[in-house]
Parts: C-alpha cells; sequence; structure tokens
C-alpha cells in the first residue's frame, strides 16, 4: 500500500510527481509530500504501532517511503524521560527529556531524517549521496552511506568541532572543508546538485528527508500515552525539526490517534546564531541573515530555509521563542548532566538554557507538562565544556590520603550548580 500521492508546493499548491526534486517551478516555494490521509486513518491504528517493533518505523504509514525501509531500520523510539531533578531546578511540575543524544546510530535526532532519505534515494536508484551540514547531519550521511553501501560525498564549514570532523572521516565518506559558513556551504551544494546527479539529501531530497523528523513528534505524543505535551521546547537550525513536529502532533489529531492537539511549541537558539528568533521577538514577517558566532554551531544557520514556517508554527500554536549567550549553553549542558546524568552537545545546552529562561519570563507554566527537546551528544562538542570542569584531584594508592582529602573538602573542582554534591560546593 503505498500512502503518499504527490509532492505539492507550500505557497502556490502546484503538484508534482514523486521525483527528487524540492522546489516550485512557478513561484520557487518548497515543496511537501501529499499524503492520502483518509487511507492513513483507515489503516494505521494503536494496536498496529504497539504491535511494530520500537522505531521510527512503528508509524511509517506517515512517512514518505513506497516501499519498507531499507537504510536505518533501527533509528528512532530513543527514551522520553520524566526528569524530576532538573524540573524543580527550573521551577515546573512536570518534565520530560527526549532523548535523541543516544540515537542510532550516530547519536543525534538526524539519524532519523537520514534513514528516510537514504531509504528514498534507494527507492529513486541513486549510487551517490550527499549534504550540506553543520556537524550532525555530516557524521550521520557518511555512517548510514557506509552502512547502505552509497558512495558518499559531505560538506562542512572548514572549522567544525574535531569531534564531528573525525565522526565522518572515520566511515570512510568523501568530506570537504568549505573555507566558509554554512550558508556558504549550502550555496555551493545547490550548485553541485545542479551539475551532479546525486542525492542531495537537504536540497534535491528535501521533502521526504525534512519528513523524517516527524517521528520525533509521533514518538513523544506516544510515549505520552498518546497525547502532546502542553509545551514543548525545540532547539532550531534551519527551523525544520520545529516545523514538522508541529506536522506530526497536527497529522496524528487529524487520523484520530490523539483527542486534542494543544501543543504550544518554543523554538531556542542562541544569541550568536538567532535569526529565527529575533524575527519572532520582534513580530518581523521578513528574516535578517546572520553571520553566525556561537558555540552552538550545529544550530549555525544564518538564513534558514524553514525559518518562515518555523516562526508561523511558534505563533500559531501559541509559543514563543528565547535565545541564550554561550556562557548560557554552557550552563545549560551543565545542569542538564548534574540533575539527569545526560550529557548533550551544545543543542541540548540551548534547549535547557532557553526553557530555564521561557519558565523564568512565565512563557511556559509551571503546573503544565513540557518536554525539552534533546538533539546531539555531548561526547561530540567536548570543546564547549572541557575548561569549565577543573581537574580530578590525584592522589596515591593509600586509603590516608583518600582519607585526608574528603576531610578536606577542597579537592575536587566545584560542581555548576553551588549547592550540587556534598563536597563539592
Ligand atoms: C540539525 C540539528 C538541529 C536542528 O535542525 P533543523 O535544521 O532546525 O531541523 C537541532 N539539534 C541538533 C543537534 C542538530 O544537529
Ligand atoms: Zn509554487
Amino acid at each position: 500500500m503505498i500512502y503518499t500521492k504527490a509532492l505539492k508546493c507550500r505557497e502556490c499548491g502546484q503538484e508534482y510527481p514523486k521525483t527528487p526534486t524540492h522546489v516550485c517551478e512557478f513561484c520557487f516555494g518548497p515543496l511537501e509530500v501529499v499524503y492520502d490521509y483518509e487511507a492513513i486513518r483507515r489503516d494505521l491504528t494503536l494496536e498496529k504501532i504497539a504491535s511494530r517493533p520500537p522505531n521510527m518505523w512503528r508509524y511509517k504509514e506517515l512517512l514518505p517511503l513506497d516501499s519498507d525501509p531499507t537504510i536505518g531500520k533501527q533509528v528512532g523510539f530513543t527514551p522520553l524521560r520524566k526528569s524530576n531533578r532538573l524540573a524543580k531546578k527550573l521551577g515546573v511540575e512536570e518534565l520530560y527529556i527526549k532523548n535523541d543524544a543516544v540515537n542510532y546510530p550516530t547519536l543525534s535526532f538526524k539519524d532519523r531524517v537520514v534513514s528516510v532519505a537514504l531509504s528514498k534515494a534507494r527507492e529513486f536508484g541513486f549510487k551517490t549521496v550527499a549534504c550540506a551540514s553543520t556537524g550532525n547531519l555530516a557524521n550521520s550521511v557518511a555512517a548510514n552511506a557506509a552502512a547502505g553501501d552509497f558512495e558518499s560525498f559531505v560538506f562542512i564549514p572548514y572549522d567544525l568541532e574535531p569531534t564531528k570532523v573525525l565522526g565522518t572521516m572515520i566511515y570512510g565518506t568523501n568530506l570537504v572543508g568549505i573555507h566558509g559558513t554554512y550558508d556558504e556551504v549550502n550555496r555551493l551544494c545547490s550548485e553541485i546538485a545542479g551539475k551532479h546527479k546525486w542525492a542531495f539529501v537537504n536540497i534535491n531530497m528535501r521533502p521526504y528527508y525534512a519528513e523524517g523528523s516527524k517521528s520525533m513528534g509521533y514518538e513523544i505524543a506516544e510515549q505520552l500515552g498518546w497525547k502532546t505535551p502542553r509545551h514543548i521546547v525545540v532547539p532550531m537550525a534551519s527551523g525544520s525539526l520545529l516545523t514538522k513536529i508541529d506536522k506530526a502532533f497536527g497529522e496524528l489529531h487529524k487520523i484520530g490517534l490523539i483527542r486534542e492537539n494543544n501543543a504550544k511549541i518554543y523554538g531556542a537558539q542562541a544569541t550568536g546564531c538567532s535569526p529565527i528568533s529575533t524575527a519572532v521577538k520582534n513580530k518581523w514577517d521578513i528574516f535578517k541573515p546572520v553571520k553566525p558566532n556561537t558555540i552552538a554551531k550545529s544550530l549555525a544557520i544564518g538564513n534558514p530555509a524553514d525559518g518562515f514556517y518555523a516562526a508561523r508554527s511558534i505563533t500559531q500554536t501559541g509559543g514563543w521563542c528565547e535565545d541564550i549567550t554561550d556562557e548560557e549553553v554552557i550552563a545549560g549542558i551543565r545542569l542538564l548532566a548534574e540533575t539527569e546524568g545526560i550529557f548533550a552537545e551544545t543543542a541540548g545546552g540551548v534547549t535547557v538554557g532557553v526553557a530555564k529562561k521561557l519558565i523564568e519570563e512565565g512563557r511556559i507554566p509551571k503546573n503544565e507538562s513540557v518536554v525539552l527537546c534533546i538533539t546531539g551528544n555531548g561526547l561530540k562538542t567536548q570543546e564547549a565544556v572541557v575548561d569549565k570542569l577543573g581537574k580530578p584531584p590525584i592522589i596515591k594508592p593509600s586509603l590516608s590520603e583518600f582519607e585526608e582529602l574528603i576531610k578536606n573538602k577542597g579537592g575536587f573542582p566545584p560542581s555548576a550548580d553551588p549547592k550540587g554534591g556534598p563536597l563539592r560546593g
């Protein structure tokens, strides 16, 4: 059974056949996959979902493949964890972490979009896949291309974090560093995509690729017992993930799997690259592209492709945006780690820090459910915190030296939270 009907322009509604293409010939609007929601409503029941393995493909009718997935079949269904210790610190009653820092196989939410894009690339018969990336996409395309027997080309700004570079090269991809920002990398890739017949996951494959992000929304709703949270905070680079989580909740409501959709969606950015947050907070209807300057490199897109739609999702659901300094990003990473035992990358620090700010501002109330989307793993951005943690004390292998150490209390570097561990204040 095939549930996708066509591609359709988001702006003028012009329909196109399902091919590897992403812009409208008439108005240059972005193309989106059209589904047969009537058929999905009939076929996709809660029982059917529950009977399937715990991965993102349990919602396959709502994803844009015309056959079963061939790449990334184990991706998704990451933990949604009730997070009482962090809730207490932030002053809210009901808080959950959706933890894509442990997504399979490359420890970020990008494995969701890449498994859709590469499975679709295989359907279309491509032998080579490619991407422009701020880091995590590079890791995921390289890994999944290796496992899926594709040739791959990956383009990144030359100054990404070393672990993002290493975590791409290890898979034997063709990695190219570009002297420029992500936006310049992306522009170059559009030119390359015009010349080489490759599946560029976030260019000509973008309508299919982007749909993979919806799975994070479906999972959150299922893990909450088939309802949406009242508030959800999502980090934004291009703004695609946020837009697709909104879409996912809307679809679950449309096909009757949840009774109501009353989620307010909040966007999180670092102030050093905050074009979407700035536009929303100032109620602008145009975006000012920016030149990124932040440690949150995975979110450093100065000219966000889906910024307009993300802003619309935020305002239409009654959510809001915030952005925070790099210092606050680091504090967010440490707070999440010390309260919940989850080591997130800089984007996760952005989400936690922005949630804290939105709660302090009274934008997110204290007595309604909140989900924070943690999208990437802290081991990939160690330089953000490496100088902040101090050094562990080193002693001889002697009981008396240890006893001396804990008696004096001064031997351990302080925790981020002054009321942290008993010995570390
Ligand atoms: C790519 C990315 C995002 C957001 O991406 P969008 O372009 O807004 O969909 C969020 N967090 C991490 C860690 C990412 O790598
Ligand atoms: Zn159009």
